[in-house]
């Protein structure tokens, strides 16, 4: 099963992709993680996406259709991926559906709670989990001890204009799939396993449909 996770920054898809992991064995390819490992790496695509990324902007389609291109093909996506971060616009659709997607889960987020979540948002440098502020001892991560930080983007100034380039470029994309019966579409507030729930019996539905076709 090929599955899209779409939802405003800091909806919670991050953490939500890791338990879709889990119970449906596909491959979890989220396009920040690979720009902040690039980044990190110092690679000419990671120079280009650093300075959009600091401005809340969208990396240029072509970096991310090489990156994504050369990421499905990769053993670990053989049976099934989970797209996260992708697609964050209209022209990123087509690229998308040409892999063959079955299901689209949006988490719906208020926009209030959203600025509140991210600005106490830590990152681990180690795992890349993400935890509330509150939850890391001496700036350690609760999972693997991992230093943790607040990201670069995860700021209010950042945070604002990120929300704005959503609603300007990622919301039409949630549109579009709203007509073509693949969306799914979750109460992202409500408490993380609720919400987990929520999505583990849609995508269940999706399975079986998926495998009477
Ligand atoms: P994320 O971790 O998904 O919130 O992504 C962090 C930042 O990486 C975004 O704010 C964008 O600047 C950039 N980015 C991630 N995925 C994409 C994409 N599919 N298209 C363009 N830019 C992206």
């Amino acid at each position: 099963m090929n599955l899209i996770i779409i939802g405003a920054p800091g909806s919670g898809k991050g953490t939500q992709a890791e338990f879709i992991v889990r119970d449906f064995g596909v491959c979890h390819i989220s396009t920040g993680n690979m720009l902040r490992e690039a980044i990190k790496n110092g690679t000419k695509e990671g120079k280009e996406a650093e300075k959009l990324i600091a401005e809340g902007k969208l990396v240029g389609d072509d970096v991310i259709f090489n990156m994504l291109g050369k990421r499905v093909l990769q053993d670990d996506c053989k049976n099934g991926f989970l797209l996260d971060g992708v697609p964050r616009n209209l022209a990123q659709i087509d690229y998308c559906e040409k892999l063959g997607i079955d299901c689209v889960v949006y988490i719906d987020v208020d926009f209030n709670a959203i600025i509140k979540r991210l600005t106490s948002r830590k990152t681990c440098r180690d795992c890349g989990g993400t935890f509330i502020d509150s939850d890391c001892i001496d700036n350690r991560c609760p999972k693997c001890h991992g230093e943790v930080y607040q990201r670069a983007d995860d700021t209010k100034e950042v945070i604002e204009k990120r929300l704005k380039t959503y609603t300007e470029q990622t919301a039409p994309v949630v549109d579009y799939y709203k007509n073509t019966g693949k969306l799914v579409k979750i109460n992202g507030n409500q408490p993380i396993d609720k919400v987990y729930a929520d999505i583990n019996c849609a995508l269940k539905d999706a399975q079986e449909k998926a495998k009477q076709c």
